[in-house]
């Protein structure tokens, strides 16, 4: 244990813990004491901390000694504080047990309410609030929840024997049941727990406490928590805390409410009141979706359509109190806040503050409004937006020409638009995206365990379930589009069908979800990307201002170069040029340049290729005017390019006017068992210079092609892959001197240019120093330095890196995180002997890494000049830069 004090008691005005102890006490825990230090009406309570959840799971589930008295001493506080104490049976001590992490996981965790009740004290309870059917009601809740969460007894065995004693007693409607009803269920349910469970419930509150405790520190471990802890890559190790807390009781009658709310909209950012109640019930009906909760403000329910009265109307004062409550919150915690509240009987409490999660659009013109409302700065602006979750606003919406069938309007819960094959349950979603398929899972309800499906598919569709229900939260969270609580929509799973109104959906038919409005869309209609202005706009020029490192792109097609140039890369890092030849009338003759086995058949296919390189990069360096453009020199791996069928064997005998027995025999002798660490890269200029001669030439012409234009030129950078010692730059240097003197020669033109290399192999990162002599440049090309340094095939390793990661040999897949301990040591070894040599000379990185955050933070470190990476990851690196310029300010490391 890390910590002396175990159990942390908040409430009153006081507190043991703060706001900034959430690795200790979680998150709901710590601003449980925040908010009780700021004096607003939390129910008092106590936290055991996560320190206790770690030691429970790594001692073979026991306590560490001494626990049971400080939880005995904080019960002691709280039931003097209320005047009530466990089992007592004129004023019972009620409370909930609830988890809480440090990292919010809505849902994920088991919860106890109604914790107190047994046969004794719901007498008193009924006798206290003067509510018979009340107190009965909430024992047949606690028995339930105990029973499922503590004692494993599905919660479907407690709705049958509901259900049976609804249908003797001919009732269909929960509230035609009396406290006489509910007294006779609770029997029914003890029973169904004795059968179930082979025990009978606990009486003693003690009892049920401890048993709560412990099924809340166990829930850290159920399947759901994993999952999701895996995709929001949450450590294991970081444990819950458990609150335990009075119980307050929004179902006192009708001048009792519960309710959730966010205090902006977490769709879209507006600055509104955002939030869902019910009266007369009880935290979870609204966040389970089962009624369907009413809105806070009046102009909510108004824009919706609905009847039903606002708490704004339907309780004025509590709802002031609310404002008021949601403002102070916002101005102390100074971002958008998710609150859980209770009001019982017109008292307002409020029984959870965090941050609330949002769509990546209302996180970013929360960012951008709050710093003109003077609440942040704008590098913290900067700091609070996910890099990675920007891609989301990089997805398409409806194109606004297309023509559709709307089907139905559901709730716009998670925007954005996508099509996909329906599928009725998580797991078919999984296993049909598994073959490539886009899938829409379409669920009456989502609950926690529909997350893998939730994951796999392009967007999810629900009958039921409000903005703040589960399967809208996680959808946010996630980033797919969701429309939730479409009431025309009707699943059969037995029969494998849904129903919007007359219209039959079988699994696998094709629908669109657009999560923006609601909409749900016959067939796949047709989507537009989205345009980056406004807050986007605004919050990325503030991350610009704050970058150290520039961002380019990897770049071979115009329309590649241009779609990046939009989303603000400042310069190609690495322009593929092998990707140059995929086309198939190209390929033809990169293959023919290949397979030649005389220089005269090789000039021939190269006098083909010649001209379209060249206009190739002059409709490059056009989109790249005035900024750097790296080209890398030919660098195929032969296997991506020989020929695979019969009809492009004979298609190559007619162009090289060989036999086809000759081809074949040139073909099973350039065979490699190895081509990874075969002939490639520059060593292929070095056995044919002619084909890097060739490139050269189209280099030096497009860039005059574009002077002639009296265009601006591009500032070229050329670069020679895979190298491993200085003695192939000298040989490839002294070539491209030899072409361009030639080019000017010949044509009255001095090409500018640059020479450096790729450093992807370890030899050339140990050799740095030496290269530098020849290389104005370097890029770590950390695909092959990954492959080659950590002797994992980048082609392979897929197979079994799952199994590492999951094993924890490795935290992620080193090839879309930089394995900072080994690879990241070459770079910091070839970094530093490279400047050396040449304190100026210019450093990038150009791998898949290049866009991946956490490397990009690491490259912070390091000191390059830039990273590069492919057009939709641009703004992703522009903001992963410029946090890390800021961590780096602030001196963290
Ligand atoms: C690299 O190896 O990191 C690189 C950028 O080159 P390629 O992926 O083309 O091998
Ligand atoms: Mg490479």
């Amino acid at each position: 244990m890390t910590q002396d004090r175990r159990v942390f008691s908040f409430g009153g005005g006081t507190a043991d813990g703060r706001a900034d102890m959430r690795d200790l006490l979680g998150g709901k825990g710590a601003n449980l004491a925040e908010m009780s230090l700021l004096g607003l009406p939390v129910p008092p309570g106590f936290t055991l901390t996560t320190d206790i959840c770690t030691w429970y799971n790594s001692h073979d589930k026991t306590f560490p000694d001494g626990l049971e008295d400080d939880v005995t001493t904080a019960l002691a506080r709280l039931s003097k504080d209320l005047g009530a104490s466990f089992g007592d049976s004129k004023n019972p001590l009620l409370v909930s047990v609830r988890s809480g992490s440090r990292a919010s996981m809505p849902g994920m965790m088991d919860t106890v309410l109604n914790l107190g009740l047994n046969d004794a004290t719901v007498a008193a309870l009924a006798e206290k609030s003067g509510d018979a059917r009340f107190a009965w009601d909430s024992y047949r809740r606690f028995m339930q929840m105990y029973g499922d969460v503590v004692m494993g007894v599905a919660h479907d065995f407690f709705e049958e024997a509901l259900d049976d004693y609804k249908l003797e007693n001919a009732v269909t409607q929960d509230a035609e049941l009396d406290a006489d009803d509910w007294q006779e269920v609770c029997g029914r349910y003890r029973d169904v727990i004795e059968a179930e469970a082979g025990q009978s419930f606990p009486q003693e509150p003690q009892a049920q406490l401890w048993g709560a405790i412990r099924a809340v520190f166990d829930s850290w471990n159920n399947q759901r928590a994993i999952t999701y802890r895996r995709l929001h890559n949450i450590p294991d190790e970081w444990g819950t805390a458990v609150n335990v807390q009075a119980m307050v009781f929004g179902n006192l009658g009708m001048n009792s409410a519960t309710g959730v709310s966010f205090t902006r909209n977490p769709s879209n950012g507006a600055r509104e009141i955002y939030g869902e109640f019910l009266l007369n019930a009880q935290g979870e009906d609204v966040v389970a979706g089962i009624r369907t909760p009413h809105y806070l403000t009046r102009a909510a329910r108004e824009a919706a359509g609905m009847e039903d009265a606002s708490l704004e109307e339907a309780m004025p004062e509590s709802f002031d109190e609310l404002v008021r409550v949601f403002d102070r919150l916002e101005n102390h915690f100074r971002d958008m806040q998710d609150v859980e509240f209770t009001i019982q009987q017109g008292r307002l409490f409020i029984l959870q503050t965090r941050n609330g999660k949002r769509t990546v659009q209302a996180a970013l013109k929360i960012a951008v409004d709050m710093v003109g409302e003077g609440l942040i700065e704008e590098a913290e602006a900067v700091s609070r937006i996910d890099p990675p979750a920007l891609e989301q606003l990089l997805h398409p919406t409806l194109d606004p020409t297309a023509s559709y069938n709307v089907l139905t309007k559901g709730l716009p819960a998670s925007p954005g638009a996508a099509s996909g094959a329906v599928c009725f349950t998580a797991d078919s979603a999984e296993a049909l995206a598994a073959q490539g398929e886009k899938v829409v899972l379409l669920r009456t309800e989502t609950s926690p365990e529909d997350i893998h499906g939730m994951y796999a598919a392009q967007a999810i569709l629900t009958a039921r379930g409000g903005m703040t229900s589960h399967a809208a939260v996680v959808a946010r969270g996630l980033g797919r589009p969701c429309v939730s609580g479409a009431g025309a929509l009707q699943i059969d799973l037995d029969a494998g069908q849904a129903q919007i109104g007359a219209h039959k959906i079988a699994e696998g038919d094709v629908i669109t979800i657009d999560g923006t409005t609601g909409r749900v869309m016959e067939g796949a209609v047709p989507t537009l990307e989205a345009e980056l202005s406004g807050d986007f706009a605004a919050l990325m020029a503030w991350a610009d201002g704050q970058r150290l490192m520039r961002v380019r792109t990897n770049a071979e097609t115009p329309e590649d170069a241009a779609r990046a140039r939009r989303f603000g890369a400042e310069g190609i890092g690495l322009c593929r040029t092998e990707h140059m030849f995929f086309d198939p009338r190209r390929v033809l003759h990169v293959r023919a340049m290949i397979l030649a086995e005389t220089a005269q058949a090789r000039a021939a296919a190269l006098a083909e290729l010649e001209p379209e390189q060249r206009a190739d990069f002059a409709a490059l360096f056009r989109e790249m005017a005035g900024l750097p453009v790296t080209i890398r020199l030919l660098d195929p791996p032969l296997h991506e390019f020989l020929p695979q069928t019969d009809d492009d064997l004979s298609a190559l005998e007619s162009l090289l006017g060989v036999d086809a027995a000759a081809l074949r025999a040139r073909i099973t002798a350039l065979h490699e068992t190895n081509p990874m660490l075969g002939h490639r890269g520059c060593r292929l200029a070095i056995t044919a210079p002619e084909i890097y001669e060739m490139q050269l030439r189209a280099i030096f012409g497009a860039l005059q092609d574009i002077a002639n234009e009296a265009g601006e030129t591009p500032q070229v950078e050329i670069m020679f892959p895979l190298v491993i010692d200085v003695a192939e730059l000298e040989i490839l240097n002294r070539m491209t001197r030899r072409i361009a003197e030639q080019y000017e020669a010949a044509h009255s033109f001095a090409p500018a240019y640059v020479t450096g290399s790729m450093i992807e192999v370890p030899r050339a990162a140990v050799l740095a120093d030496r290269l530098a002599a020849q290389a104005a440049f370097f890029s770590f090309g950390t695909n092959d330095l990954t492959q080659t340094g950590l002797g994992l095939s980048r082609d392979d390793s897929g197979n079994f890196l799952p199994d590492y990661v999951k094993n924890h040999i490795f935290e992620n897949d080193p090839f879309a995180t930089l394995d900072r301990d080994g690879v990241g040591a070459l770079m910091e070894l070839a970094a530093g002997k490279a400047r050396a040599t040449r304190p100026d000379v210019k450093l990038g990185i150009c791998g898949e890494h290049g866009g991946d955050p956490a490397t990009i933070e690491f490259c912070q470190q390091l000191g390059l000049d830039y990273v590069s990476c492919s057009p939709f990851r641009v703004p992703i690196a522009r903001l992963a830069a410029a946090q890390a310029a800021i961590r780096r300010k602030q001196g963290v490391k």
